[in-house]
């Protein structure tokens, strides 16, 4: 169950409708976002809860029947859309194309990219400077300097960023460069980052977990909302599965089940999803129709020389046409 708080509420109300709630028997925790404060009630109780409702302070309260609450659009059932400013939006009426190389790897490239994605209407660049990487001698990302490269970059041009964060210790160092926080699949269930983002006022795309359930990245989302960020994007980036002849299983099922349970932007990566180039713009159209609220896609000047996800990323010519395509598939307005 949601308590809605009034947005001026006082804090004697707050502790009435406390002591209220302690006779009740529900588990009462107390949020407070960077839009409203919440009072989540958690519990097989039976109460009538119209005398929760009535109580001086309370705007609203809801059921929630999921394992997820303030993720769950049981209680908020308009879809939402998080505002990256300078009128770029993700969610709802806003479909989102971002795109960039799998890792930062220097000014020229960075700089090439940039250009590419403005004359192109792209709003939002991505680019690794923190990389997760299989193995400790392949390319590990250029770090906080690069990230202020690419940042300046894209801040001359317009442009939005989304980058990885691996560790709580970088957000602080991140914060003033960095527009959305990529959590990678590798940190799904980092509780800690998790909770250190909730802390932010910053946008958050959470990565699905490559062996996470869909419930897995909604109790994930509901950490850094349930941590004050409400301020939050859900991407399904492919699982691990029997398959051997891909990388990873683009869950298509995930987008539209997602989609349903949540008020959340749902975002498709196909690039890993599938993970090898030639198909990536199939199952990004595929996504579409399922749902996704926008895409991610690795591109790159010269895909073969990248320094990671060569494979699977896209050049220039092959990016523009899945921008085409992608954009007269929604124009569809199916
Ligand atoms: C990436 O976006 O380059 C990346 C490492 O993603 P994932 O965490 O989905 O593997
Ligand atoms: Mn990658």
């Amino acid at each position: 169950m949601i308590i809605q708080l009034e947005k001026d509420i006082k804090t004697t109300q707050i502790d009435t409708i406390s002591e209220y709630l302690a006779t009740t028997g529900y588990s009462v925790s107390g949020v407070k976002t960077q839009f409203m404060d919440y009072l989540v009630l958690l519990g097989n109780v039976k109460h009538d809860i119209r005398k929760i409702g009535s109580l001086d302070g309370v705007a609203d309260i809801h059921y929630v029947n999921d394992a997820y609450q303030l993720v769950s659009n049981m209680w908020k059932t308009s879809p939402t859309t998080i505002d990256l400013g300078d009128n770029i939006k993700i969610g709802a009426n806003d479909f989102s194309i971002m795109a960039g190389p799998c890792s930062i790897e220097g000014e020229e490239q960075t700089i090439e990219v940039a250009d590419f994605l403005v004359a192109n209407g792209i709003k939002i660049m991505r680019g690794g400077v923190f990389k997760p990487r299989t193995s400790p001698y392949a390319y590990r990302g250029g770090g906080i300097d690069s990230l202020k490269m690419f940042y300046k970059v894209c801040q001359d041009r317009g442009l939005k960023i989304i980058t990885e964060v691996m560790d709580a210790s970088q957000i602080d160092d991140m914060l003033p460069y960095t527009d959305v926080f990529q959590v990678g699949t590798r940190n799904a269930q980092n509780f800690n980052l998790l909770d250190a983002l909730g802390k932010c006022d910053k946008a958050v795309m959470l990565k699905r977990g490559m062996s996470g359930t869909i419930e897995e990245l909604l109790q994930a989302a509901e950490y850094v909302f349930s941590s004050g960020n409400e301020k939050i994007i859900l991407c399904e980036r492919g699982i691990r599965t029997f398959e051997k002849a891909y990388r990873n299983t683009l869950d298509l099922n995930a987008i539209a089940i997602l989609k349903d349970k949540s008020h959340l932007p749902v975002i498709a990566d196909p690039s890993h999803g599938i993970g090898i180039r030639k198909y990536v713009e199939q199952m990004a159209l595929a996504s579409i129709v399922a749902g996704a609220d926008g895409i991610i896609i690795e591109t790159h000047p010269i895909p073969e020389k990248a320094l990671s996800d060569g494979q699977q990323t896209l050049n220039f010519l092959e990016m523009q046409q899945l921008i085409k395509k992608a954009t007269a598939l929604k124009a569809l307005n199916f």
